[in-house]
């Protein structure tokens, strides 16, 4: 015999049952590239996720490169992006994302360029071993999006080149790769830089606890993912 299916019974539970992009809230426009893109179905963290960050609520998510963090946060960035239109501030920016490697830095960047398309909405990238000029010049007249590995976007912010303080969104992706390449200098003085109000998306790889190395200001906020 059949047993029937069991009817969600916790929020995560029911969360997990909304198998539809078009169910999670996401504006009309990032629907439509989702289906130019065949994404039909998202995965379990952006089932998950988003619902929670478009009802304004921080994140720390546990996640592999793999599984869809990179929409999971993106989605729902793009759709705060796409609701409040408002131009970026000068040689500033409304997200920042923050990634370890110049490799990760240069996927999400294109991967918001992907998502962002038709959304209008501007993101550069800017990585250390390459000439600083061009990326002075992108972030000149301001960005919506910037995608910065710590230690160039500290030279940056050092030079006058960038400032945090018009940062609605900071995300810090594989933040425990980042401490362990030796970036905790780094990322102290740009999370210490962005307002207090921005909301705060934080990724580990599923490994050591890193809770101490930030700080304790920067977690209590945070809403516990798992
Ligand atoms: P990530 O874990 O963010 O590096 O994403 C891994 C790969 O999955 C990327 O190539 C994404 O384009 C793809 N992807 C992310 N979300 C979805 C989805 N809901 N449906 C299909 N592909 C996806």
């Amino acid at each position: 015999m059949k047993t029937p299916a069991r009817p969600p019974s916790s929020p995560n539970e029911r969360q997990r049952h909304l198998t539809q992009f078009a169910d999670l809230g996401l504006t009309a426009s990032i629907l439509e590239m989702l289906a130019a893109e065949r994404y039909t179905m998202p995965t379990p963290i952006q089932a998950q996720a988003i619902p929670h960050v478009l009802a304004g609520r921080d994140l720390l998510g546990i996640a592999q490169t793999g599984t869809g963090k990179t929409a999971a946060f993106a989605l729902p960035i793009l759709h705060r992006l796409d609701a409040q239109r408002r131009p970026a501030p000068r040689r500033g920016c409304r997200v920042l994302v923050l990634a370890p490697t110049r490799e990760l830095a240069s996927q999400i960047d294109d991967a918001v360029r992907t998502y962002g398309r038709g959304i209008g909405v501007s993101s550069t990238v800017v990585f250390g071993g390459v000439g600083a000029t061009p990326q002075i010049r992108k972030m000149a007249n301001g960005v919506d999006v910037l995608v910065a590995t710590p230690g160039r976007l500290l030279d940056h912010m050092q030079q006058g080149n960038i400032r945090l303080d018009g940062v609605e969104v900071i995300v810090l992706d594989e933040v425990d790769r980042m401490l362990d390449m030796g970036f905790i200098l780094p990322v102290r003085r740009i999370v210490a830089a962005h307002p207090r109000t921005a909301r705060r998306f934080c990724f580990l790889r599923p490994c050591r606890p890193i809770f101490e190395s930030l700080p304790p200001t920067f977690w209590t906020t945070l809403w516990k993912w798992r």
